[in-house]
């Protein structure tokens, strides 16, 4: 078998198409959709991050706002940049990318933003409302992950998800977006004892380690869904997700590359996110 390429470029290019229509709509009613980023630091990978999601927010259409901090940057001042967002009605979504310098409290940065404005999904109130199945802004990754799901034509109902990972920002919501759509779900972590007999078990298994190619056939069960999350580097230096993926296409019916899988699709939902938010904000702006 040579499994089905799921494309996350193909599927991203598609959404954004429709992003760019939303944009379009909301402006020709004289609100447009802000996006504001804050990057405290020069770790190069935030830096690359930073730039893609400045670029594709302004070919989407909307306002951009990057803000940059030195990492000598007071956990205070932070705060204050935050705030000052929060109360800016051309801002429709802040962003404060991740990892934060040692001297700043993330727990405490991510608890300032205004969870309206929380297009990241990353604010405890949105957790929760996502974990009781209420419309809120969803993490970008697992978002994106079960709308390629969704625009493949894979069916979620009755199928068992195995997710390797059990971050916050990855794994743990996965379940949670998978169970909604009626997966019986099991989470594999660091602990976990003989990892491949439950993954062997995954009629869609979702990888989010952060080892590279550490998944192969000998985990994947004939005709598995595999979805990889990781992004790494190897010995080459050439960018590879978690997944052997010359390996696992031979034994899965649909798998995700990387790049051109994953990747392309978190930054997508981060603008439908911020789109989200700018239609509740002009909603409500008008209802007033
Ligand atoms: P993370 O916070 O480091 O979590 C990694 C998870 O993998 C942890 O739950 C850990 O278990 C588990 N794990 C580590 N080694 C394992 C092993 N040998 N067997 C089973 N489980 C193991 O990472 P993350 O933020 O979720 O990111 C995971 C990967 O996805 C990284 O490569 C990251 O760069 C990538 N990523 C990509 C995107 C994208 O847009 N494509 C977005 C986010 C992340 P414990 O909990 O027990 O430690």
């Amino acid at each position: 078998m040579t499994a089905k390429l799921i494309d996350g470029v193909a599927i991203g290019k598609e959404l954004r198409g429709e992003i760019k229509q939303g944009v379009d709509v909301l402006e020709a009613s004289g609100c447009k959709p802000g996006l504001a980023v804050i990057l405290v630091g020069e770790n190069p990978a935030s830096q690359t991050y930073v730039k893609n999601k400045e670029k594709s927010s302004v070919e989407a259409g909307m306002k951009s706002e990057l803000i940059r901090l030195p990492a000598t940057v007071s956990e205070q001042e932070l705060l204050a940049n935050v705030n000052k967002l929060n109360n800016d009605d051309s801002i429709h979504g802040i962003l404060v990318q991740l990892p934060l310098p040692d001297h700043i409290d993330e727990d405490l940065v991510i608890q300032a933003i205004d969870p309206s404005k929380d297009v990241d999904g990353f604010h405890p109130q949105n957790v929760g409302k996502m974990m009781i199945g209420q419309e809120t802004f969803l993490p970008c990754t697992p978002h994106g992950i079960m709308e390629m799901l969704k625009r493949s034509g894979i069916e979620i109902a009755g199928k068992h998800a195995v997710i390797i990972g059990r971050s916050n920002i990855v794994g743990k919501p996965m379940g949670q977006l998978l169970l909604q759509k009626d997966a019986t779900v099991t989470y594999c972590h660091s602990r976990t004892k003989d990892l491949p007999s439950f993954t062997k078990q995954a009629d869609i298994l979702i990888v989010a380690i952060g080892r590279a190619k550490f998944v192969t056939d000998e985990h994947i069960k004939d005709g598995a869904v595999v979805i990889d999350v990781g992004m790494n580097r190897d010995e080459n230096g050439k960018l590879c997700g978690d997944v052997d993926f010359e390996k696992a296409k031979k034994v899965a019916s649909a798998i995700t590359p990387v790049p051109g899988g994953v990747g392309p699709m978190t930054i997508t939902m981060l603008l439908k996110n911020t789109l989200q938010s700018a239609e509740m904000a002009c909603r409500k702006e008008k209802s007033n």
